[in-house]
């Protein structure tokens, strides 16, 4: 079976997100998308709260499995019998950090191999970080994240 992982914060979930599991859903048979669970970063929300968000909005993807995990992706990969990673790439700076980290899981384990899918353009300015600093203030993120997480993040904001 051809599968792919898909590893990231997911903090919140956002349209971005979404596109590449969906355009990734036709290329693959089976997509896990694991939620990263890393003690030194501060995340908004939990990874119960991630992985319910992610679990409904890839629902109508049969071949899409959400999953949690704390340590070395190339870890998650072997024992779960995968052998691609997938990435986002948005614009330059991210190719430059994300082609890093490939050749260091690449060294840590040379039968995994990442594959990075390119944003469509109306993503390109989706970020996680910016979508929280904006909900925050009030900001209309509408278009950039689905209406179940905006509602969420108004949840979490109000307390
Ligand atoms: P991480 O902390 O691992 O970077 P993120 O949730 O920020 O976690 O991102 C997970 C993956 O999704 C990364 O490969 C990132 O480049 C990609 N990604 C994030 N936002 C977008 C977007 N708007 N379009 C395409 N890919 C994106």
């Amino acid at each position: 079976m051809n599968k792919a992982v898909f590893p990231g914060s997911f903090d919140p979930p956002t349209l971005g997100h979404l596109n590449i599991i969906e355009r990734a859903c036709s290329i693959f048979d089976e997509i896990d998308v694991v939620v990263a669970v890393n003690p030194e970063k501060h995340y908004l929300f939990s990874a119960d709260e991630r992985v319910e968000m992610l679990t409904e909005l890839t629902k109508k993807f049969a071949n899409v499995k959400i999953h949690v995990w704390n340590s070395l992706i190339v870890d998650y990969a072997r024992i779960n019998g995968a052998s691609i990673l997938l990435r986002g790439i948005r614009n330059a700076t991210d190719f430059a950090y994300e082609f890093d980290l490939s050749l260091i899981n690449h060294s840590l384990n040379n039968k995994i191999d990442t594959i990075f899918i390119p944003c469509e353009q109306k993503y390109v300015l989706i970020k996680s970080s910016t979508i929280k600093e904006l909900a925050k203030f009030g900001g209309d993120i509408s278009q950039m994240v689905p209406d179940l997480v905006a509602e969420k993040l108004r949840e979490k904001l109000k307390n």
